[in-house]
């Protein structure tokens, strides 16, 4: 085989397909998110981000540079090692118990992303459980449906939030089969929100676990940034909450909060937790900054669900489609792959303004989109240059100005 011309052949069929995934190269100015400079070769412009997962502005806050600073400054820059040999240093412990307290819950684990959290913790437990059934929300993660695969445990998908489906496939099977039912909160392309209370209703009526992510709710719902599970008082019916240190925290990393013995046995039996280097101890500290600062603080979360409203608010008055849906997620609704590109590429050439194109396979296609994330860090003038532009490129995508041989 000649394996270059290989890789050559199958990326240029993502080509064709429009699904190349092209990163933009932003370097953020510290104290002036959402504002980066992006860097096109040999050439660098100022930029406006609408499509950070940063959602409230932590990767930036001074409370979360400090503690960083500090930890760096005390213990240096890396763990040096696994958890089970010397990687735990003291600010992954109180780490944990900082997310223990957030979720309620007795203990909590870390993991190097809420990928790896996703992954290790569903993989293990699907995997472990003697003849465990896996029951997956249709819309879920790939870091859920990758763990899941990887436990090679029986599994069925339920329609997307459907009650009834849910409720299909749980009666059909013993009540005494291990059941694990997997799903999100907030889920991240439409921003619609799962029926948890009734969820848990199902799991308790057919003695079902749950497992729920929590990975764009984190810090942002609930009194003290406890996620959807909070802010309905339901944190307590679930078996195991899994969360980002990487979104609302702003900083990276992934855990999973449960009882005791539930997390001691992913401690000791998942690969994905044991081998592999714990996170940078700085890391550790920035993020329990974070979830510190957003127990207390309303502030964050408040603001940004104002300019969430306005920007909603101001793309009615625009007449620019977007699902109407319970959370700070805002799709604005193309419909089209090569449309949704070229408005992102214009919105970023000739404006400054940055929002990544969604398309298929992260959306099915019809559904291409972009989603943009308001945070509070976004200026009134940022989002009336973004109505003003998004406004004028819509309208040109309605007409037939817009430059399909271009692309
Ligand atoms: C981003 C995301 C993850 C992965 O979290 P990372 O910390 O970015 O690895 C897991 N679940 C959902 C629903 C996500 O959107």
């Amino acid at each position: 085989m000649d394996y270059q011309t290989y890789f050559r052949s199958e990326l240029d069929h993502l080509r064709e397909q429009g699904n190349y995934r092209v990163f933009a190269d932003l370097e953020r100015e510290r104290g002036n998110f959402p504002n980066a400079d992006n860097h096109i070769s040999n050439a660098v412009r100022k930029v406006t981000i609408w499509c950070s997962n940063d959602y409230l502005g932590m990767g930036q806050h001074p409370t979360v540079l400090n503690a960083m600073h500090d930890a760096i400054d005390r213990v240096g820059a890396g763990a040096g090692g696994t958890r089970n040999i010397s990687g735990t240093t003291h600010h992954h412990v109180l780490l944990e118990r900082e997310l223990a307290d957030l979720h309620g819950k007795e203990s909590a684990l870390l993991f190097t992303s809420g990928y790896v959290s996703n992954w290790a913790a569903l993989g293990t437990l699907a995997a472990k459980i003697p003849n465990c059934l896996v029951i997956s929300d249709s819309l879920n993660h790939a870091s859920m449906i990758e763990g899941i695969r990887h436990s090679k445990a029986e599994r069925k998908i339920w329609k997307h939030n459907d009650l009834a489906d849910l409720e299909r496939l749980l009666a059909e099977q013993p009540l005494d089969r291990p059941k694990l039912i997997a799903f999100e909160s907030v889920y991240s392309m439409d921003g619609d929100i799962a029926p948890i209370r009734e969820i848990c209703d199902l799991a308790d009526k057919y003695n079902a676990m749950t497992y729920l992510d929590e990975v764009h709710a984190v810090g942002m719902y609930g009194p003290r940034g406890g996620g959807i599970a909070e802010r309905e008082g339901l944190m307590d019916r679930l078996t195991v909450i899994e969360g980002t240190l990487g979104k609302a925290f702003g900083v990276m990393g992934g855990y999973i909060a449960a009882s005791r013995d539930l997390v001691d046995f992913v401690r000791s039996f998942a690969s994905g937790f044991i081998f592999t280097t714990a996170l940078p101890p700085a890391v550790a500290a920035g993020a329990c900054a974070a979830i510190k600062h957003l127990k207390t603080s309303q502030t964050e979360r408040d603001s940004q669900q104002a300019k969430v409203a306005e920007v909603r608010a101001r793309l009615d008055a625009a007449g620019i489609p977007h699902i109407e849906n319970p959370s700070h997620i805002i799709p604005v609704m193309v419909g089209d792959p090569v449309k949704c590109k070229w408005i992102s590429d214009v919105l970023m050439d000739r404006y400054g303004i940055y929002i990544q194109p969604i398309n298929y396979p992260t959306v099915p296609k019809g559904t291409e989109r972009l989603r943009i994330t308001p945070s509070p860090v976004h200026s009134d003038a940022d989002i009336d240059h973004l109505i003003d532009a998004l406004g004028e490129l819509w309208a040109q995508c309605q007409s037939a100005q817009m430059p399909m041989a271009a692309q």
